[in-house]
Formats: C-alpha cells, structure tokens, sequence
C-alpha cells in the first residue's frame, strides 16, 4: 500500500524504490529424475510447466515462461485471472481497485507491460506527491525525494523543497529531541545489533533512529505496507533492503558506529551503477525507478492482458476454476517421474500431468495440496511459533473500502511546505499513526495519484482498515466498516458538514497479506531444504519472494528463466544424474534476499545434491565488518532496551 512513501522516510529509503530481486532459495536445481520423454504414451499429455495460482505472481510467471517457448498451463481457483489484483470502474466515472492501488516503477514491469501490447496505458504519479501523516489533528509530510535519480536524488532527498532537513527543521511531526536523535542515528552511528537476536521492526528502528520516528514514521507506514504489527514483524524478513543498509552502513570502515546516511548513499552509488549496467530497453516507454504507477484503467490491466494472450478455457493455456486439490509424484512404466496436479472444478474433479509444477499459491491453504508430495509440508506451513502465537505464516484481515466526498467536502486549509490547499489532496495519501485513534490504516488519494480516477468535482478516497492490529474488524457488517472508515475521514480530511460518504466499492480481504513475522525466516529456510529435494517443484509465492506488486512481477520474470534451463537441462541429460556429483548454489536464503545484491556481498556455498539435507546456509550478517561495529561512545547501552509498549488510543 503505503510500500513507496518508505522512500521518503529517512535517507536509507531511497533504496527502498529499487525494488530489485534474486529468487530466494536454490539457484538451479539437479536435474535428476524426472524422464523428459522416455514413455511416449504419458510424454504427449505432458505439459513441460504447471503453475498453480493465478494472481500476479502465477500469472506473469505463465507469461514469461510461454514467451521463452515453455508449454505452460496455468490453473486458477477463481474464475478470474489476477488474485487480488481487481479493478472495476462504473457508469459515473469512478476507477477503484479492490486489492493493491499501484506499485513502485520497476523495469520488470515496463518490459512485461512492452510485451504485452499494453505500455501506452501505463499512468505514474506526480514523484514529488508526498505520503502525508495525521498526527496532533494536523497532516504532516514525509520528506521525498526522487529516488530514482541516484546521489543526485539523495541530495535533493536532504535538502529539497519537502527534504529531511526542512522536515527536521521546519516540520513539527517529530519533536526537537526526536530530531536529535534521529540526526544521531542517522550521521552519527548508533548501538549495534544485538548478537544472536531476531529484531522487529520496532526494535531495529528504535534502535537506530529512535522511538519518536518508530511511532511517527514507520508504525504507519508499516501499517501502511503490511497492514502488520512492528513488534512482531522481523526487520531482517519484512524490510530487508532497509535492514542491509545497516551492513553496507558498516562496511564503511570509518563508519564504525554504523551511522545509516553513509550506507543509504553507498547503496544509491551501487544502485546507479546497476542501474547503468542494465538499462531499460529503448523501445520501452520512459519510466523513474521506483515512482507510483498504474494502469489508465487500473492494475487488473495486467492480468487481463495476459488472459487475452495466453487464452482461457479447458483446452487453453489458462483454466480458471481449476481448484488444486493435490500434487502427486508419479512414474511411468519406463521408469521416468512426472508430477500429477488434481483439481476441483465446476465439471468434476481433474487432473494435469506435467514435467515441472511452480505453486503460487497463498501459504495457508497449501499444507495439505503439498502434503503427498512434500513430507515435511504440515511441518512447515502448520509450523507452531509459541512465542508470537502463530500457526503457519500468518494472513490478516483487511478491508479496502473505497468512498467518494464533493471536493468542498475536505477541510479548506493550506498545506505546508507549499503543497496547496488539502481540498485538492496533493499527496500520495495520508497514515494514521496507531497512537491517533482513527481506526483506518490509510488513505490513498486515488483521484490524486492518476487521471480519470474520479468525476472532476470529486474526490476519491481508497481505505485500507484492519490488519493484525485489528483482526476484529473481520467481524463487522460492511455497513458498520463504511461507517468507521467515514469516521476516519472526518477525523482527518473532512469539514464537519461533509455529506455522508458515498461508498463507491468494499472489499473485505479476510486472508489479505502474508506477514514476516519472527521465525519467518527459519521457516523459507526449511522450505527451501524440503523444495531441493523435490526437483522440478517450486513452491512460491509472496509469502517467499515479497508482498509487493513489483515483487511478484519480478518473480515471474526470473522463475520462468529458471524452470526454462532446469527443462533444458533435462533434456540435455544423458547419463543417470542421480549418479552425477552435481553442484547446487544455495543462497543466504530471505524473500529478503529478493533485492539485487551487489557481487562481493553474495554469500554462496556450494554443496553436493547428495548432501542436500546438511547444508548450512551462512546469513548475511556473519560478515567481517560485525565484528568492528562498536557502540559509540554517545550511546551507552549494550543491548538494545526493548522500547515501552506505545500508548495506543486506537486499536492496538
Ligand atoms: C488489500 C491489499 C492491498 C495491497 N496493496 C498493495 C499496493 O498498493 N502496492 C503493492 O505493491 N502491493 C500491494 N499489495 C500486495 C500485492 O498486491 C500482493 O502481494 C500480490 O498481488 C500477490 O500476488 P500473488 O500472485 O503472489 O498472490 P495472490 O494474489 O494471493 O494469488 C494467489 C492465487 O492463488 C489462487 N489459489 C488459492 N488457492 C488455490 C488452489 N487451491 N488452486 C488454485 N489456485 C489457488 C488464488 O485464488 C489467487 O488467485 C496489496 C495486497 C492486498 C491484499
């Protein structure tokens, strides 16, 4: 949601808007079992890939692997292509969207937009919209700059018009001892990581940049983006790219208290010189890295841009009501392996056989579809973590209730920083710090954001409510959901005689976002040792690779590459593999690594497929420079002070 204002936190954000990936897990797989063709009378009803789950990870994915020539089918529980990717727009001129509102511009999204005929409809924001926070009964913003510029970019992320240091300065969201504090951690340095202890996201920025610009700043915003809860959300799984600035922070050798300015530029100097490395294609239309972005006619344009070329029915590439039920291992009678998919349709029950199977599916409805194939898939997605009080990885509830009010109907006030008058929005949207007492998360200014959103005398307004922090609202009638989200409204954007809002489209999303909480991590890591085991499956998904839109379409880009070369591998093979000592790449395993990583910070081992159950995967921070992180002498903690629980009037 609020996924790209991150960038206009803190300096480190700027980072934040190359949202680049690296597929977690093993690198290519050894080809081993499964016969390519050896009985011709089960090879002719193979198909080469299976993907299951048709949202924008499973769809793009589909895409990518038929365009490199992989004879794909996609099959989809639902009876449209797009997850909960849903636009709609009605006969009074509104365009809403039901599930995510834009993503943050990366290129894999303008190439897979080029291919599909559909670039021209691509609309972005205004880069300078800022995200707007309600705090004290006023709106505050965020300082932003253009993160995709580069160290020019960071420059004028400091000292433009809405940079740090007019909001340091002149803005009054955080208090003079707030700034300091935050000014310490920042250009300073501040106390290093505890030593053999998972952070969440409130440890780690209280730790850093102090408790005023958690609970100002990024409680918000991580509301914003995760509809989560900080305190249990793990900084190095959620917000990964946030959290490595830190190491390249202290990679710096002067920077020995780790001061987080210096790695936010380091990595900005590394980002442009990737950048430069791989540039956008030229027949690509223009784009900023990083910058808001949609479809003229909203997100779904996507997925039903794909559905159109890859062809949808039973004999298409594209099966909609196709829900799994089962994934099977199966073996010819020449002896070679093939994977079998069942499913529940509106005709009885089906099955597909196929070479490989790559599953997109949500992690909390997989345990038992995995189950025949993957031993230890109960363990892993019922796994129990006692101290957060979760069973498998955990889906909130959240609602995007999106209302429309006549533009007369907003306060009539002057903005800072020269941004106008909030009857126009100018802005990204508005966070509501959980210590307000307005019970939505967020509000997109949809009409703000891109054209033809709205008609021209209103405003629309996009409402997203509940999260972890909030699961009760799952209980509530729409109606009493409309009420609290006009409630919100009035507290934050509306003058007192504003008429009632007029509620333009509700979507109650009762399994929305898969959370990073703690123990996340170790939880991918023994996906990734099950999945090894398993050549020829892929199990994946925004629970594994990142939550945002941009992830997920990186996702299908760099899969299909892979399925691709583990097929020609197959079909390469001559000799009995499983005899071969061939060599698997394991990565320093995360969805936090979805970020590219620049070459000399790649932790590699290199294991036998033999010796696949043993392998020990290094984690980022076994690095040389933890050793010399120092605590500064400003700071006198050794171990970080676990932060006192935020007061909350809201709904904590
Ligand atoms: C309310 C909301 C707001 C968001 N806002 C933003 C935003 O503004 N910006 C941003 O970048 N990201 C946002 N996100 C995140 C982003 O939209 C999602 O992470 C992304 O769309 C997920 O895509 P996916 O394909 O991985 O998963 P999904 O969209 O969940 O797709 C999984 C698919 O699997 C199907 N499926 C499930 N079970 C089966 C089965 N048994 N057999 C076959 N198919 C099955 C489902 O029907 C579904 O279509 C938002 C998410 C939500 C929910």
């Amino acid at each position: 949601m609020f996924k790209l204002s991150l960038s206009t936190l803190l300096l480190l954000l700027s980072a934040e808007a190359a949202l680049g990936f690296i597929p977690a897990g093993v690198s290519s797989k050894p080809s081993v079992r499964l016969g390519a063709s050896s009985s011709s009378s089960s090879s002719d009803d193979l198909v080469d890939c299976l993907v299951l789950g048709g949202g924008i990870s499973g769809s793009t994915l589909a895409h990518n692997l038929n365009k490199n020539g992989v004879d794909v089918v996609l099959a989809e529980a639902r009876d449209y292509l797009g997850g909960n990717v849903k636009s709609h727009r009605d006969d009074e001129g509104f365009l809403w969207e039901e599930g995510p509102n834009s993503f943050a511009t990366q290129p894999s999204i303008v190439r897979i937009a080029y291919e599909l005929g559909i670039s021209d409809q691509l609309v972005f924001a205004d880069e300078s919209l800022p995200p707007w926070v309600n705090h004290n009964g006023k709106l505050h913003p965020l300082p932003k700059g253009q993160g995709g510029k580069g160290p020019a970019g960071q420059i004028e992320l400091v000292s433009g018009q809405n940079g740090v240091l007019k909001f340091a300065f002149v803005g009054d969201l955080l208090s003079w001892p707030g700034t300091i504090r935050a000014g310490i951690g920042a250009f300073l340095g501040h106390a290093p990581p505890p030593e053999g202890k998972e952070e969440t996201i409130r440890e780690w920025v209280t730790r850093v940049l102090g408790e005023e610009v958690f609970l100002r700043c990024i409680d918000p915003f991580v509301s914003g983006v995760y509809a989560g809860n900080p305190e249990t959300l793990a900084i190095k799984a959620s917000l990964s790219k946030i959290r490595r600035i830190e190491d390249i922070a202290y990679s710096i050798g002067w920077n020995k208290f780790g001061a987080l300015f210096y790695g936010g530029l380091k990595r900005q100097i590394e980002l442009t010189k990737e950048r430069k490395a791989d540039p956008p294609a030229p027949e690509w239309p223009e784009f900023e890295y990083g910058n808001p972005g949609s479809f003229r006619e909203g997100l779904a344009t996507l997925p039903n841009a794909i559905a159109k070329d890859l062809g949808v029915g039973d004999d298409q590439k594209i099966r909609l009501e196709h829900k799994t039920t089962k994934i099977e291992k199966k073996t010819n009678d020449d002896g070679s392996d093939y994977y079998e998919a069942t499913f529940d349709t509106p005709k009885g029950t089906k099955t597909i056989k196929t070479k490989t199977i790559v599953s997109t599916m949500p992690a909390h409805c997989i345990s038992d579809i995995l189950e025949p194939v993957m031993e230890e898939s109960k363990e892993i997605f019922e796994s129990i973590r006692k101290d957060i009080d979760r069973v498998g990885v955990y889906y909130p509830p959240v609602v995007a209730c999106t209302v429309a009010y006549p533009k007369k109907s907003f306060k009539d006030v002057e903005l800072p920083n020269g941004f106008g008058n909030l009857q126009d929005l100018p802005g990204f949207g508005s966070l509501n710090p959980r210590s307000e007492g307005v019970r939505t998360l967020g509000t997109l200014w949809s009409s703000s954001l891109f054209p033809g959103r709205a008609p021209k005398d209103y405003n629309l307004l996009l409402n997203y409510i509940g999260g972890s922090r909030d699961v009760g609202l799952a209980d509530l009638s729409e109606e009493e959901i409309v009420a609290e989200v006009d409630k919100g409204c009035r507290q934050v954007l509306l003058k007192e005689d504003a008429p009632p809002a007029k509620v333009i489209g509700i979507k109650i999303w009762p399994t929305a976002i898969p959370q990073y909480e703690l123990g996340h991590l170790p939880i991918m890591e023994k996906l990734e040792k099950a999945e090894a085991k398993i050549p020829g499956l892929w199990v994946c998904g925004n629970y594994r690779t990142g939550v945002a839109f941009p992830d997920c379409v990186t996702f299908g880009y760099e899969k299909a590459k892979e399925v691709k070369s583990f097929l020609a591998a197959q079909q390469g093979q001559v000799s009995s593999p499983e005899k071969e000592e061939k060599k698997v790449t394991v990565q320093a395993s995360a969805p936090a690594q979805t970020e590219a990583k620049s070459k000399e910070e790649e932790k590699k081992v290199e294991v036998s497929t033999t010796d696949v159950d043993n392998v020990v995967e290094p984690t980022i921070d076994e690095s040389k420079e933890v050793a010399e992180r120092k605590i500064p002498f400003f700071m006198t903690e050794k171990v970080v002070k676990v932060p006192e629980k935020v007061k909350s009037k809201g709904y904590i």
